[in-house]
This record gives structure tokens, C-alpha cells and sequence, in this order.
């Protein structure tokens, strides 16, 4: 049962622009490479059901997550498009991943056997993850590769259908480092077509690197932030190679407004003293919804005009300087765009020093998604 949305904070998601974006993407790329799109994290925080559909409406062929449980959810909610797991997924839970044709990463041999001796109904399909200097989970060497194909020999349940790695540094200003992993990503995988003669998909790139060198990717790119509208870094940002739409806004209302006097302070700690008769507005939002601490002084949007954020921000509620008296009611957006004016995800991760990716995932459940244009 959903509960009547009573308290006036809520995100938007605009599925149009997931639609824009993932169009941005397929006319930089070759049209041999198809889009994944990425739903990890209840997609990035903006809805992996809502987000998946859309994409996959949009020319997205097939779609990655962290988890196995990401992967069921969209099962249960009837999409049927080849799901990938990223994630290391127990062995005891790959029988459940056969069962509703989910694939799977693997790159442990011990895992592979403790597999290979499950029972399936339908044949697991496997890809095989390499660690080419990301230093996370992958095979990393030619020995490690040669057992783990051998291994994979006589095993009628299991299908390698896929192999793949992941970049460190695709969105940074020096890109030394990633043409070090994507050569030894070119070795390994010359090494892995002499000892297998099954087909295999191939993918390397996530949105850095697919936006930054959309002829390298192979049979897929792993699209991720840039499909939310995002982009992966300021360096990608201002090489300004694509034009990004951002999907996710995030708004509220004034649920009090008071005029308070020179002197008087604000919230807990009393970091905040007026210096002059001043209007202040307090919003329904706090850390208790993912709307962090750490945004105290940073901006919000009333009548189209930025207003700082004065105050220990609480965990429901947030405090700001008006510039005038407004209404209770009176429509806030904190991130995204208002008659005209826009807060951009970027800048609001930028002043509490993290990526765009962090501020979405941290907006929780507790603040619903309202979706347009689906
Ligand atoms: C999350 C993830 C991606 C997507 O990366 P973006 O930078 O968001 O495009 C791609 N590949 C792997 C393995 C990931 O974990």
C-alpha cells in the first residue's frame, strides 16, 4: 500500500531526459555498441524500475545492477530484458540467478566449482570480470585466466557469455593510467579468444569513458551517471563533448516564515546571528532525509532567486534567509531549476566535497519520486 503523500517534500524525476540522454549517447557511439543501462542503487536514487523501463523504451538493449536483489526487483515488476549483476553474488544464490535468466560476474575459481556443482533448471550465464588495475574484484592475471577457463570446460549448466573490466581514472585529467589498463585489457582478452572458442561479448566502458572514446568501447557501454544527466567529473564537464539533460530535481514548501531581529540566532549551536531584521523560512527537509549537514550556507531557490541556508541544517528541517516575506506554501527547490534559475547537482556535490553521484543516492525513501514524462 503507498501512503497518501502528506508532507510537501518531494523529488521529480524527468524520464524525458533519461530519454535525451541516452540518445546523446548513441550519436557519439559506432552503432555496432549498445547501451547497458546501469539501475544500480535504485538507479542512482531516481527509481531503477521507472528509470529501466524508460531506458530500455529509449534504445537501451539490456541493463546492469550491484546486486542480485536489484536484479529480481525489476524481474518482479515484469521487465524481462537481459539483467547484469556486477557485484560478487554469493554461489549458494546462483541457482536463483539461473532461474529467472539473470547473468552473473564471476572471477574466482573456487566460486566456479562450488557452482558448477549446483543444480539449475536453466543454464547460468556467466560473465567473467577483469581486474585491470581498478583493484577491486576481476582476474588480474594470465595464470588466474588460463585455470579459470579451463575450469569452465565441461560445465554444460554454465555459459561464459560475456567478459569485461572497469577504469579507475576514465574521468580524470590525466588518462596515462587508463590506456595502462585498456592495453592490458586488449592482452588479457587476445589471451582469453586463444583458450576459448565461444562467442563473448566484450565492455570496458561506463559514462567517462564511453563519452571520452565512444569508438573504443566494443559490444556495449555501461551507462551509468550520464544517463541520469549527470556528468562523471568537472574535466569530462568542461570538455563539453556531450549535452547531458538532468533528470532529478528536488523541491519543497515554506512551512513557516517569521521575521526575526538583529541579534537573534538560528537552529542548534546558534551558528547563525541576524545582524539586521531579516525574513527566514523554514523547509520540511533535514539530514533525516539525506539532505546532509554539510549543505549548511548552500543555496536554495524561492521566487527564482537563490537563498542561503542559514543555520544548523536539523534532521527534518532546514532553515533559509528570504529576502522578502512569502507565503506559507510558497514553492522551494533545492536542487534543479525554478523560473529560470537552476541548482545543479554538481555544485551542491562541489560544495560538500563529494561527486554528483553521492547527492541522489543519499536522498532517501523517505522523500517519494514524482515522475514526468513517462
Ligand atoms: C556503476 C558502474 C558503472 C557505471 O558507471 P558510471 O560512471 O555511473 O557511468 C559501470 N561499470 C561498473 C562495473 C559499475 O560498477
Amino acid at each position: 500500500m503507498t501512503r497518501a503523500r502528506i508532507r510537501p517534500t518531494w523529488a521529480e524525476i524527468d524520464l524525458d531526459a533519461i530519454t535525451h540522454n541516452i540518445k546523446a549517447m548513441h550519436e557519439r557511439l559506432p552503432k555496432k555498441t549498445k547501451i547497458v543501462a546501469v539501475v544500480k542503487a535504485n538507479g542512482y536514487g531516481h527509481g531503477s524500475i521507472q528509470v529501466a523501463k524508460k531506458a530500455l523504451d529509449s534504445g537501451a538493449t539490456s541493463l546492469a545492477v550491484a546486486l542480485l536483489e536489484e536484479a529480481l526487483e525489476l524481474r518482479e515488476a515484469g521487465i524481462n530484458a537481459p539483467i547484469l549483476v556486477m557485484g560478487w553474488v554469493p554461489p549458494e544464490a546462483a541457482p536463483i540467478a539461473a532461474k529467472h535468466h539473470i547473468t552473473l560476474t564471476f572471477f574466482q575459481k573456487d566460486w566456479l566449482d562450488q557452482v558448477s556443482r549446483m543444480e539449475f533448471d536453466e543454464r547460468l550465464q556467466l560473465h567473467l570480470k577483469l581486474d585491470t588495475g581498478m583493484g577491486r574484484i576481476g582476474i588480474r592475471s594470465s595464470e588466474a585466466l588460463r585455470e579459470i577457463l579451463y575450469a569452465l570446460n565441461d560445465k554444460p549448466s554454465i555459459y561464459l557469455t560475456g567478459v569485461y573490466t572497469h577504469f579507475a581514472t576514465a574521468d580524470g585529467t590525466n588518462l596515462t593510467y587508463f590506456h595502462k589498463q585498456k592495453e592490458q585489457f586488449e592482452r588479457m582478452l587476445s589471451e582469453l579468444k586463444e583458450q576459448w572458442s565461444g562467442e563473448v561479448t566484450v565492455h570496458i566502458g561506463n559514462s567517462a569513458s564511453a563519452i571520452r572514446l565512444p569508438g573504443d568501447m566494443y559490444d556495449f557501454v555501461r551507462y551509468g551517471i550520464s544517463m541520469y544527466g549527470l556528468y562523471p567529473s568537472q574535466p569530462v564537464k568542461e570538455e563539453q563533448a556531450i549535452n547531458l539533460k538532468q533528470a532529478f530535481s528536488l523541491h519543497s514548501r515554506l512551512a513557516h516564515v517569521k521575521q526575526i531581529e538583529a541579534g537573534d540566532a538560528i537552529s542548534y549551536g546558534l551558528t547563525y546571528k541576524a545582524e539586521k531584521a531579516e525574513w527566514i523560512g523554514t523547509i520540511p527537509i533535514g539530514y533525516g532525509d539525506g539532505w546532509i549537514r554539510k549543505l549548511q550556507g548552500f543555496s536554495v531557490l524561492v521566487d527564482g532567486k537563490r537563498m542561503p541556508i542559514v543555520g544548523r541544517i536539523c534532521m527534518d528541517q532546514t532553515m533559509v534567509r528570504l529576502d522578502q516575506e512569502y507565503p506559507v506554501g510558497t514553492k522551494v527547490t533545492l536542487l534543479g531549476s525554478q523560473n529560470g534559475s537552476f541548482i545543479n547537482i554538481d555544485e551542491a556535490a562541489a560544495y560538500v566535497d563529494t561527486i554528483s553521484y553521492e547527492i541522489p543516492c543519499l536522498l532517501n525513501e523517505r522523500i517519494p519520486r514524482i515522475y514526468k514524462g513517462g
